[in-house]
């Protein structure tokens, strides 16, 4: 059985159908990348996964066999299923440990609270932000650092699987090569993901399985190399 299954999944604003009849499964263990040009619903397929801020119009959604669509967003979160956003997101005026704590104290594991604290700090020496930096306020950090701590704090969650929206925008050449790094040894943990990217050769190195969306609607999906080979994938992102 698959950890995540998408059956004819839907989501209008008015009359723009953002995500329209998508249908995939992510098998558990897996990288599974999602591309496709600017507006064409990677984000809002995330948001209606998770029910944040909303969930889907039509379609299902199984977690683990359990349909979530319409489910609010922190009982989807319980259930072992984070994310993380395109654009970094943190409370600036909290440290960086109190951020990662507000990650471990809410997760699917429910930990008790000497737990928290240690499966907070284990997150952000997982990704690099060593206990010099935790009593720093969140909002002191560069933007890869943000990126960062947004990751620690779904990881302290202990999800079982973790969507990552576009980690690699905005960062330097050198810092998209750690963040693809980081990604792997996420993975290597045992949490399955499901990533978003609108650079291809980002998702090439990573993913196991591609999926390309165009208008809200599946291009292609399969083999990566198959996938960005695929005449229609070439001319959704080279042509027009
Ligand atoms: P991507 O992440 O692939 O760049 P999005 O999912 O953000 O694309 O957007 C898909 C389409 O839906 C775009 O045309 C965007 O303008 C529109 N859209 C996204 N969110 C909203 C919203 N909350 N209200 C209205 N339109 C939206
Ligand atoms: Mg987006």
């Amino acid at each position: 059985m698959a950890l995540l299954e998408l059956d004819g999944v839907s989501k209008a604003f008015g009359s723009l159908k953002a995500v329209d009849g998508v249908s995939f499964k992510v098998e558990a263990g897996e990288i599974f990348g999602i591309a496709g040009p600017n507006g064409s619903g990677k984000s809002t397929l995330f948001n209606v996964i998770t029910g944040i801020p909303f969930g889907p119009d039509r379609g299902t959604v199984r977690f683990d066999g359990t349909e979530i669509q319409g489910w609010r967003g922190h009982r989807i979160a319980r259930l072992g299923l984070a994310r993380t956003f395109q654009r970094e997101t943190s409370f600036d005026g909290l440290t960086v440990f109190e951020n990662a704590l507000m990650g471990s104290s809410f997760g699917a594991a429910s930990q008790p609270a000497a737990a928290a604290r240690e499966a907070a700090a284990e997150a952000l020496e997982f990704v690099g932000l060593g206990a010099e930096n935790f009593g720093r306020p969140a909002g002191e950090l560069s933007v890869f650092q943000r990126k960062c701590l947004m990751l620690a704090t779904a990881i302290a969650m202990k999800p079982r699987m973790l969507l990552l929206d576009e980690p690699a925008s905005s960062l330097t050449k050198p810092e998209i090569d750690s963040s693809i790094e980081l990604i792997r040894r996420t993975a290597a943990r045992g949490i399955t993901i499901l990533l978003i990217e609108h650079v291809l050769t980002f998702l090439m190195s990573l993913s196991q399985h591609l999926l390309v969306l165009n208008q809200g609607t599946v291009l292609a999906l399969g083999e990566p190399r198959a996938v960005i080979s695929d005449a229609r994938v070439v001319e959704a992102y080279l042509g027009t």
